[in-house]
């Protein structure tokens, strides 16, 4: 896939846009006229800027209102286009992108669109240039790919091409079928954009919610396999608005963005048999361990809330100051290390969790996936008898490892040899999800971090009400739920989920859910073993039996305990939710009857909770 990006998708001034651009490693960049507009350099160093960085300009655009107008503005709108055409002859690009008229003037005549087009082509074709035609969603006479192409094809000027761009199609829900009547060698450019799925103005749409393959909602699989169907083997350019993006800084939105692309490549739901290049998606059998980075006080505090959630320390690594806790499955490490990332980890954000295990069938596929999505890797040196366990960098700087899932008992053994207390019958049965809180910027770049790199799939987007603003949140999860990570990005600053991402100095791990087949006995021998758990008021469920009918002794029982409930059908939740740990972290016990979701419902009466209780304990 030749890979190329509009300027107008990153922040910052021209030349510096243009480097990120190169550093991610795109082939080629779209000018957009604004940035040329504002930038210090002429267009002729523009152009040798873009050689320099072996970049190559894949087109110039846009120039709006070009066909169907009367005489008089007509001739007007062909003045500015030779005038467009010398500066694309400075810059170096022989593409210009004409996209379909929005003039109140335009009439929609056909025989005119079609003469407005054919000079326009003819125009460009004597000065050596081309024109790519597109069809604006909110175009006034043209806005369906399907009524473009029909008038390129028959105006069949060799300088005359189609420009296809998924915002435009996808929004207006025109099949990606109709794409198999176009022909390889008129479409001269495509440009991407996936999106969330909104009923809305298409032009705000458009300019505010643009985003990148694989963090909306748009059936892009099938759009780019039908434009690959048709033996397309131009630039994919990706064509972003959106001002989440433009308040980012520049290389890292760059970097998203080509990762999104060989995602694109690669199949976005749905792996493409053509794109050898590749590596499958990472397929991982679950949460091996959670790391925590703490001090020995710390460590001791944590140690005083994982004793009631019957966790107990099984062992000590081989070398390290490094604590192994277990119960059934599950594996929490908590590493007092004085030196290292999680030492750096705890001085920076205090005891916290600086890593996340993920059992996977191959360690090599996994790396060579994450490489070819350039996710960097973390090396750290290993003392010549360690297991060496991979990682790359993830979440906050924190490390994503790949485990072996074959090996992994030989590897506790191996690492953890000192033996402490003999594990308890556990009262848990493993890890139902990890939930990760970040600032709103940065959120689709996790969520596409996530889905770029792992076998999972994203659940639909939903608005949380804090008691001080809404926090964004959606789910990534493997096949059958074996692993589970929940994302809340905060709108407002001052939503407690901002409040921990300050307190915390950046994003990270904000509770782990630990799936109970029994949510009343793991609560009671949690209660009995001194947690502290979160409050919840009388009000909550007195609601809970009016507005499910309810035994009043099961909503007894909940109220005795603090438990909250959600029900979904014929399914239903129960989450019980202890105090927060050293101000920033937290634990759920969860209970699943067939229910698939996370309560969102019950999360604003979470928040309150900690809120009021003791506020110090979560902000
Ligand atoms: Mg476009
Ligand atoms: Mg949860």
């Amino acid at each position: 896939m030749k890979t190329s990006i509009a300027t107008v998708s990153i922040s910052g001034a021209l030349d510096a846009k243009l480097r990120a651009i190169a550093a991610a490693g795109y082939d080629g960049a779209e000018i957009f006229e604004n940035d040329l507009l504002s930038t210090h350099l002429s267009a002729r160093e523009i152009a040798a800027l873009v050689a320099d960085l072996g970049l190559t300009c894949t087109m110039f655009q846009p120039f709006r209102d070009l066909e169907g107008l009367p005489d008089a503005q007509r001739s007007r709108a062909f003045d500015r286009l030779e005038r467009k055409f010398d500066t694309m002859e400075e810059l170096g690009t022989d593409l210009l992108l004409v996209c379909s008229s929005c003039s109140p003037q335009a009439e929609s005549e056909r025989g005119c669109l079609l003469a407005d087009l054919a000079e326009a082509g003819e125009r460009a074709a004597r000065r050596g240039l081309r024109i790519g035609y597109e069809a604006l969603a909110w175009g006034r006479h043209v806005n369906d790919h399907r009524d473009a192409w029909a008038l390129v094809r028959d105006v069949d000027h060799p300088a005359l091409g189609l420009v296809l761009d998924s915002f435009h199609s996808l929004s207006r829900g025109i099949p990606s079928s109709s794409i198999g009547d176009i022909r390889a060698d008129k479409l001269f450019l495509v440009q991407v954009a996936d999106a969330p799925l909104l009923r809305m103005d298409h032009l705000q749409w458009s300019r505010h919610f643009r985003c990148m393959p694989g963090q909306g909602e748009f059936p892009l699989d099938d759009w780019a396999e039908a434009i690959r169907r048709i033996g397309y083997r131009g630039y994919w350019s990706l064509e972003i608005f959106n001002d989440r993006f433009r308040a980012g800084s520049a290389s890292s939105v760059a970097l998203d963005g080509y990762r999104s692309l060989r995602l694109l490549e690669g199949g976005i739901e749905r792996p493409v048999a053509s794109a050898a290049a590749l590596p499958p998606r990472v397929a991982t059998s679950g949460v091996e361990f959670i790391e925590f980075a703490a001090s020995h006080d710390e460590a001791q505090a944590l140690g005083a809330m994982l004793r009631p959630l019957g966790f107990v320390p099984t062992a000590r690594h081989r070398s390290k100051d490094v604590t192994r806790w277990q119960q059934g499955e599950i594996n929490l490490v908590i590493n007092c290390e004085p030196e290292g990332l999680a030492h750096s980890f705890d001085v920076v954000h205090g005891a916290s969790v600086c890593a996340i295990g993920l059992a996977v069938d191959d360690v090599a596929g996994a790396l060579a996936r994450a490489d070819a999505l350039r996710v960097p890797r973390f090396e750290q040196a290993v003392a010549p008898d360690e297991w060496p366990i991979p990682s790359v960098r993830g979440v906050g700087g924190s490390l994503l490892y790949f485990v072996d899932g074959a090996s992994r008992a030989e590897m506790w053994a191996h690492e953890f040899p000192h033996r402490l207390e003999a594990p308890l019958p556990p009262r848990i049965g493993g890890i139902d999800h990890v939930a990760q809180t970040m600032q709103f910027e940065e959120f689709l770049s996790w969520l596409l971090f996530y889905v770029a790199l792992l076998d999972v799939r994203k659940t639909p987007q939903l608005e949380i009400a804090d008691p001080m603003g809404l926090v964004q949140s959606q789910a990534v999860e493997a096949p059958g739920g074996a692993v589970r990570f929940t994302l809340n990005g905060s709108l407002a600053s001052q939503s407690l989920s901002s409040r921990f991402i300050q307190n915390y100095f950046g994003a990270g791990v904000q509770h782990i859910a630990f799936a109970c087949p029994d949510i009343f006995a793991a609560a009671d021998a949690a209660i009995a073993g001194g947690i502290e758990r979160l409050e919840i008021p009388r009000n909550y469920y007195d609601d809970l039996e009016a507005r499910w009918g309810l035994e009043p002794e099961l909503i007894e029982a909940m109220a005795q305990r603090d438990i909250l409930y959600d029900r979904d059908g014929d399914t239903e939740y129960f989450q019980f939710y202890t105090r927060a740990f050293a101000r920033r972290v937290f634990f759920e016990l969860v209970e699943r009857r067939g229910y698939a979701g996370y309560g969102a419902v019950n999360a604003p009466i979470r928040l309150a909770a900690q809120a009021r209780h003791k506020p110090e304990q979560i902000d």
